[in-house]
């Protein structure tokens, strides 16, 4: 008889850890699984601030796939996924196509834009590997060479990042450690430098505890990072942007824009013809595409709302790991024939911000957290998904062993 495909799209931490949970739970008979990702590589996309700053190499926050995957029981595919044919049962591949039995969407995300124009022309994003490295390079070669213009252009040391939420507070907090090591590199008073972080809603970090919101802004501003609240970013060109508050327009030169204000489920989810909000699946108690037996979606591509309070959960990394989980059980409930698939139930630990090295703010259930306790409960979180995923070992190989 022939075994049931198991077909993964992405390995990211949804997908990986679906991949990474099948392999010791599975039956060596029970199906065949395949993990289809666009690089040989697993990235650390929490991390991603980091060697977008440049304070961490980028090599830190990759891990092999087949390290952590057993090749006797995964087939990996290295390929890019261009669309999903749901009635024919079948992935295309940029070089080839996979049929499959049961599918695991787990695509990640993609920066939202909000048809704000020349975003996605003239900004950077915090997306992947390849994203975060010409963010690096872009910033050392800008400090290069301010100092060989014979004019010199304040636009190479201006630095604006769109967005205060999670990720634009984390890379801000980065870039307030990295700007003084560049300053020394290239030879340049850090007066002349300026980090902008622009936010729309009346406050950084909307939504998140108003305590550790104003320890965060008040610790980065004596970095020196610069905030602009209530302030929209219009329009982004290839000399800056546009800023609107209380409808007065300001422009702002500058030669790096990072735009960090919102994130959307991968297109090809959409393109695919699933129903989709801001490119996600609103799934299923069970994590399957509504109207689809065999269609699973983890991670950012997942819609999921809080019951609570009516609202989407935000996508996080934390969920999508939880959501693997279930969704390995699932899918064997299934493969064994049993009808009955389990509920997802998130459970959210806490949210940890990481300030710079050193510094965080967070809420580890009802406890608020700031500075070096919090920085260092992040680093346990982060050698958490370590362990989860490889074990000890890849605690060794890749984690942040120094807590302090
Ligand atoms: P991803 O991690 O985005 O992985 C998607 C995978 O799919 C990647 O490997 C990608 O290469 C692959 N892929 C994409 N398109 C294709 C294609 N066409 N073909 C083949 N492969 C493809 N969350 C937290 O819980 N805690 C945090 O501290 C935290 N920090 C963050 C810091 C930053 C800077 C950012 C940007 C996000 C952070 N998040 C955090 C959010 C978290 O990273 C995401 O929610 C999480 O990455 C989603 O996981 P995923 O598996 O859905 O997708
Ligand atoms: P986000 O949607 O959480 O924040 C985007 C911010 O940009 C918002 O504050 C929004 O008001 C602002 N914004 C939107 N349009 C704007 C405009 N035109 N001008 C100025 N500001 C604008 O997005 P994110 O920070 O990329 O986070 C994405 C997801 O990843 C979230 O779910 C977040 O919780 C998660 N994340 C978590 C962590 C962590 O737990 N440490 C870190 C990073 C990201």
């Amino acid at each position: 008889m022939n075994k049931p495909k198991i077909v993964i799209l992405g390995a990211g931490y949804g997908g990986i850890m679906t991949a990474v949970r099948l392999q010791k739970q599975m039956g060596g008979n029970e199906a065949e699984v395949i993990l289809v990702n666009k690089h040989n590589y697993h990235y650390q996309t929490t991390w991603l601030h980091e060697p977008a700053a440049g304070t961490l190499h980028h090599d830190r926050t990759r891990i092999l796939i087949k390290d952590v995957i057993n090749e006797n029981k995964i087939t990996f595919v290295q390929d890019t996924v261009v669309e999903i044919k749901h009635e024919e049962q079948k992935v295309i591949l940029e070089n080839g196509e996979l049929a499959y039995d049961y599918l695991v969407v787990a695509l990640g995300f993609e920066p939202e834009t909000f048809g704000i124009e020349g975003l996605r022309e003239n900004a950077f994003s915090i997306r992947s590997v390849d994203s975060v490295r010409k963010i690096r390079e872009h910033i050392e070669y800008e400090f290069a060479s301010y100092n060989n213009d014979v004019e010199k252009k304040p636009e190479r040391l201006t630095i604006i990042v769109g967005g205060a939420g999670f990720t634009g507070i984390e890379f801000v907090g980065e870039l307030a450690d990295r700007v003084p090591e560049l300053c020394k590199e290239f030879d340049i008073d850090p007066k002349e430098v300026r980090v902008i972080n622009v936010e729309a809603a009346p406050t950084v970090l909307p939504g998140f505890d108003p305590e550790l919101v104003e320890y965060a802004q008040n610790l980065l501003e004596r970095k020196g990072i610069e905030f602009k609240i209530g302030t929209m970013i219009k329009k982004c060109t290839e000399e800056g942007v546009i800023l609107s508050k209380d409808d007065v327009e300001e422009e702002i030169k500058s030669n790096t824009v990072v735009w960090t204000g919102g994130v959307r489920g991968n297109s090809i989810v959409e393109n695919s013809g699933f129903e989709t909000m801001r490119g996600r699946i609103k799934v299923e108690k069970d994590l399957r595409a509504p109207g689809f037996e065999n269609v699973f979606v983890v991670g950012d591509c997942a819609l999921l709302i809080n019951e609570e309070n009516d609202r989407p959960y935000p996508p996080t990394a934390q969920i999508a790991i939880q959501q693997a989980y279930t969704c390995t059980n699932n899918l064997l409930k299934l493969v064994r024939g049993n009808e009955e698939l389990e509920t997802f139930k998130p459970e959210i630990k806490g949210t940890v911000a990481s300030l710079g090295e050193g510094e965080a703010i967070g809420t580890v259930g009802t406890k608020k957290l700031y500075g070096s306790t919090a920085s260092m409960m992040k680093k346990l979180i982060d050698n958490r998904y370590l362990f989860l995923l490889g074990g000890p070992r890849l605690v060794l190989k890749k984690g942040k062993l120094k807590l302090f």
